[in-house]
Parts: C-alpha cells; structure tokens; sequence
C-alpha cells in the first residue's frame, strides 16, 4: 500500500515538522505547539467581541461540520472545544482541543474553503462567533491580530497536511486523470490523501464501501460533500467552494482584467484594486504560480529567515480580497480578442470576460526531460516543485535532483531535511555559472547534499513506484544507476504563451516582447510607441516571467506587475477612458475607488 498521508495522532500532539510551509514558524516542540494553539489575551479578546457575538454552548453541540460552506471564526471563552475528524463515522478522532482563549479554524476560512472537519463542543462553556467575512475585516484592519491569526493558520495547515486530514483521492499512478489531480491539488496546497489503487488494502477497503465501476475512476471524497467521479478541475475547486465568482456575478466591463495569479499577477491585481480599478484576476491552476511552489524565497526583500510560496500566496491573496479583486480560479485564458479599444478574453470553461486593460502574467511552464516512461512517473516519483506534499512521498528516501539554477538549489536544502541523501546532477562543471554564492555555500557545507557534475539522467527505473534513475557521465560515457524514490526536475521553463495565437509581437523563444524592445515592423504604420511593459497592442501589457527580457525571479515579477498599473491608467488616460465609478475623494490605497494615477512612489 502507498497512503501519502501522515497517521493519526492524539489529540493535542503536534503534527509533522511544518517548518517549510509555515514561514519562519518552525523553532522547539515548545514554541511549534504555542504557535498553533495561541491563548489570546484579554484586549485581543476585546477586539474579537468587536466582530462577533458571544453565545452559551452545549457539550457535544456541533459548532461547525465538514461539508458547511462557510464557518465562523470560533473563540473559546469557557470550556473546551476540539476540531474532529469523521465526526459520527467510524475513525472518528479528535485533531485538536482548544481551551478558553484559544481559536479554532485555519487557512480554509479566509480561502473560502469549505469546512472539512468538524468542530465540537467537549464540555460545556460559551464562545464566540466570528462570521468569515467579519475575520477578513479584521485580517485588512488589525494588524496585531490579523499576524497571529494568520501565522496560526498557516502552521495549522502545515500540520493537517502532514496529516494528510482533508479530502481523498483514489487512483493509479497509471492514470493521467490520477496525475492531473495530483497536481492540481498540490498547486493549490489542499490538505488531501491519496490512495494509490494498486495494492493498496485502505483503498481496496474503501472502494468496497463505495461500490463504484473503474470506468469512473479516479474518485475524490470530499469530507461532507459529493463524491466526484474523475472531476475536472473546475469542478474540483467548485465542490471544495474555491473556484471564485460564478459568471453572472463578473462586471460587465472590468477595467483590468489580469491573467495568471503569480507573484507578477497578484501583485498588479493588488494595486490595481487599491487604486480603484474594477480588477479581475483569471487563473488556471492555483494563486501563487511557480512562486507557490517553491519550499522557501529567500531573497524576497523584508522576510530574512526567508518566506514559503505557500505564505507569499497566502498572503498576496489575503491582500488581493482586502482591495475587492474579483478572483477567478480554475479558468484558462483561450483567446484575446481586441475591438474598439476594448479586450476580451475566452476562458476553457465558456466565460469571457471583456475589459479595458489586460496584464499578462502567464509565466512560464517547467521543462520536461526527453525521457521514456516519464507521463507514467510525473505526479508520482518526478516532480517540479519541492514543497512539504513531495517530500512527504519520498519520506526519508533518497532523491536526486536536475538542474543546477536557485531553485534546484533551495528544493535540495529543502529535501534535505527530510531525506537520507540528495543528489544533485548537473550537465555543467561546477554549480557557480547557476546559482546564487549563498545557495552553493549552504550545499557545500550540508553533509546530506552530493552534487554530481557533468552527468545527465538517460532513463527511469521501476515498476508500481519510482525506484531509481540510470546516468550517464558525459565526458567518459560512463554508465552509473541510483536508487531514488524521486528525481526533481528543475530545467528552466517554456512561456505560457500558447493561448495567444502569436497575435502579439514575441522573441524567438515565444517570451512577448514590449515598449521599445518591439521592432517598430510590428507595429505597423502607426508610429506608436508602446508604454514600457506594454505588449505591440495597445492596452494589453506583459510582466513577470511572461516577458521578454525579464529577470525570472519573484521580487522583478511583483515589481512589474506593480508598475503595469501605472502604465494601465497613463494608456487608459490616453485614451479617454476613465476607470468604471468615479472615485470618492481621499480614499486612494485604502480599497474603496479612486481614479487619481497612482503616483510615482
Ligand atoms: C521551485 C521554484 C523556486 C523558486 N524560488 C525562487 C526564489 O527563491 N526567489 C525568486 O526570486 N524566484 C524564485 N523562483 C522563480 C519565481 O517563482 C518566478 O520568477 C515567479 O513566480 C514568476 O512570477 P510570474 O507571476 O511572472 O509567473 P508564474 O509564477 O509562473 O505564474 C504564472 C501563473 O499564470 C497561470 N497561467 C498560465 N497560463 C494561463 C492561462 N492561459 N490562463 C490562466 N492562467 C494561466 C499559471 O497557472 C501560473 O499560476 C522559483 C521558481 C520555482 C519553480
């Protein structure tokens, strides 16, 4: 059997080590468990009572269950209350106990996740209730408050991860369907299990249970939802409540409309909305782009002991609710088509959405190795990010990985914690002409980290599960084989450019070009000049790893995408159209509408 999930433990005892996905949260036993159980103090108590209402509460009585669309932030105030699993079902246990003072709930509530477990009353007592969109109030207008709550949330997740407590996939490895799944659930950082069909007595127990065809497969148990059969991955992030507004609820003409929710996307969507622009955010997999996937950033200015994707996108999407961008998950740009001044684009899922000014920040898509069998293994022994779900599938295992830039870099210090021996092989001499000096002196000293030079991977090896990789090194044809049980790939990316059709001017490796660096044949006879950042056509611009010239790497992606705004109203100013609502006086930054430009600072 493979379950890729953490076993139970008793309630109160913490879960596995969350260092990487809760920021700089990690320190002792002591501090890991203060940190995810915090007792507030009285004048935290006194701003929560701001936001809430106060009720008596009954032992046994269910204060929220998994499978409620939304549930409130609950502060214990007397008694106890615990977080349960499979309440009234067989393997019922209790994750958690909270006693006065202390919260219950984590990252789900301010996502809009549905529950997916339950919260009960273990004694009698009184709590109080925090509606979710009162904690999102409170997350933009207590900065004391909304750090803590946030930080817990975070480390919470980090241990239900390792739990493996939310929902369940059952599939094989064989399956592209079980692989996209996979995917899609990392990317978005849910708290899942997966259980592999093949041999797998849990899944075996389970399908018995659940009497469906294998022409259905794969399943996704949703913790008090439906059971989806092989979903889509709208229909995926629909069930768990991720997916964003429905159509109908989308403005008519939005002024920005930015496509893809990186670093880059987020960050221009966040000024967007704060300057007043009805902003929308289109994304197809999952907020925070490759930046969501990378273990930790280390060279992101303001966080010194480093940021987890999964905080940065976290964070950015906290921020991007604060200003009212309207986010639109699991849709994919298929067209840009451009009339009259005005943009629309076509998502795979049959909505469009028209507006004035569109920012591209698309990214780029890893590179893949020329390999046989590698479909069979991708999601399930290769993979393109490093975070705490592939580490907790190679367990203590070893693993080798491709490349030799900074991400290859910080996922090996990253696997290293977890894993007996990393390998690191790379085509080039040495690691210097790739990656950053302070990345190559933390490799140099750590003892579970080899780097192999001038070797390249020439085949995978296993039959159910990936068992190792063969090599070759290249100056002498040397022939060599590694047990792993995952090779991580990290060989730089393709732009995601597909979508457009080559309408806008591009480079020779398809990455779009803008301002001064398109040749002025592109632009026909209009003797225009593109804005900086702006694409060859008129109101649609370009940031992030997207763009032709850019520096790939998160800070220059939130920097352009920053900038675009500014350049956005300088073309929509230029062209006479103004934002959508005039603004109210004295509200510039601070969420409600404005359309003064933004200024240089
Ligand atoms: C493992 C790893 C570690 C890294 N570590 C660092 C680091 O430490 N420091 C650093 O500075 N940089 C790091 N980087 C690089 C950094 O993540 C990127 O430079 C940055 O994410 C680029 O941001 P972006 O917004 O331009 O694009 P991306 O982050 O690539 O985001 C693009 C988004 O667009 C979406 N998208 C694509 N096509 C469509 C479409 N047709 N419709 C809708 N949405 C679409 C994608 O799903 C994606 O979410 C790392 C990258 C990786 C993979």
């Amino acid at each position: 059997m493979t379950q890729h999930a953490g076993h139970l433990e008793g309630p109160g005892e913490p879960g596995s080590a969350p260092g990487a996905a809760a920021g700089s949260g990690a320190g002792s036993a002591e501090q890991f468990q203060a940190g995810r159980s915090p007792v507030l103090d009285a004048a935290q108590l006194e701003v929560l009572r701001r936001y809430g209402r106060e009720h008596e509460m009954a032992a046994g009585e269910v204060l929220f269950a998994a499978g409620d669309a939304t549930y409130d932030l609950i502060v214990v105030l007397a008694g106890e209350a615990g977080i349960v699993e499979r309440l009234g079902q067989p393997g019922e246990t209790v994750i958690a106990r909270y006693g006065p003072g202390q919260f219950l709930g984590e990252i789900g509530l301010l996502t809009g996740q549905r529950a997916y477990l339950s919260a009960a009353a273990a004694t009698a007592g009184r709590l109080l209730r925090v509606p979710a969109p009162q904690v999102r109030v409170i997350m933009a207008q207590e900065p004391g408050l909304s750090e803590l709550i946030l930080r817990t949330f975070l480390l919470r997740h980090a241990i239900l991860t390792g739990r493996g407590s939310g929902l369940t996939l059952i599939g094989s490895r064989f399956d592209a369907g079980t692989r996209r799944l996979l995917e899609v659930l990392a990317r978005n950082r849910l708290v899942s299990r997966w259980l592999e069909l093949e041999g797998s007595p849990d899944a075996e127990g389970m399908l018995r249970e659940l009497d469906v065809p294998v022409a259905d497969f794969p399943l996704v148990v949703v913790p008090g939802g439906p059971l989806l059969r092989n979903p889509g991955n709208r229909e995926l992030l629909d069930a768990l409540g991720l997916s964003g507004p429905a159509d109908t609820d989308l403005p008519g003409v939005c002024d920005l409309l930015v496509v893809g929710a990186g670093p880059g996307g987020l960050a221009a969507a966040v000024y967007g909305a704060s300057e007043g622009m009805v902003t929308v955010l289109a994304e197809d997999t999952a907020l925070g782009g490759q930046a969501g996937t990378s273990s930790r950033i280390e060279n992101l200015l303001g966080f010194p002991a480093g940021l987890s994707g999964e905080e940065l996108a976290a964070r950015a999407a906290l921020q991007a609710q604060k200003f009212g961008v309207r986010i639109k998950l699991a849709s994919k740009a298929v067209s840009l088509l451009s009339d009259s001044g005005v943009h629309r684009v076509r998502f795979d899922d049959g909505d469009a959405i028209t507006a004035k000014s569109v920012i591209i920040a698309t990214g780029a898509r890893y590179n893949r190795l020329p390999l046989a069998r590698l479909a069979e293994f991708e999601g399930v022994g290769v993979y393109y990010a490093a975070t705490q779900m592939e580490a907790q599938a190679c367990q203590t295992d070893p693993v080798a990985i491709v490349g030799g830039g900074n991400s290859a870099g910080q996922a090996a210090l990253f696997l290293s914690r977890s894993s007996a021996q990393v390998h690191v092989i790379i085509r080039g001499e040495t690691l210097a002409a790739s990656m950053s000096r302070y990345l190559i002196d933390q490799i140099e000293r750590n003892p579970r980290i080899t780097v192999t030079p001038r070797t390249q991977v020439t085949a995978l090896v296993g039959k159910d599960q990936l068992e190792g990789v063969e090599l070759v090194e290249t100056s002498r044809e040397q022939r060599s084989a590694l047990a792993v049980r995952g090779l991580f790939v990290f060989i730089g990316a393709q732009p995601s450019t597909g979508w457009l059709a080559g309408q806008l001017a591009q480079d020779s490796h398809g990455f779009l070009l803008t301002g001064t660096s398109i040749p002025q044949a592109q632009l026909g006879d209009t003797g225009r000049t593109p804005l900086f950042l702006e694409t060859s056509r008129p109101g649609v611009f370009a940031v992030g790893d997207v763009r032709s010239g850019s520096v790939k790497r998160a800070a220059s992606a939130i920097g352009e995408g920053s900038m675009a705004v500014r350049l956005v109203f300088e073309r929509l100013q230029a062209t006479g159209s103004a934002v959508a609502d005039p603004p109210r006086p004295g509200t510039e930054g601070s969420g409600p509408r404005s359309n003064t430009m933004p200024g240089p600072g």
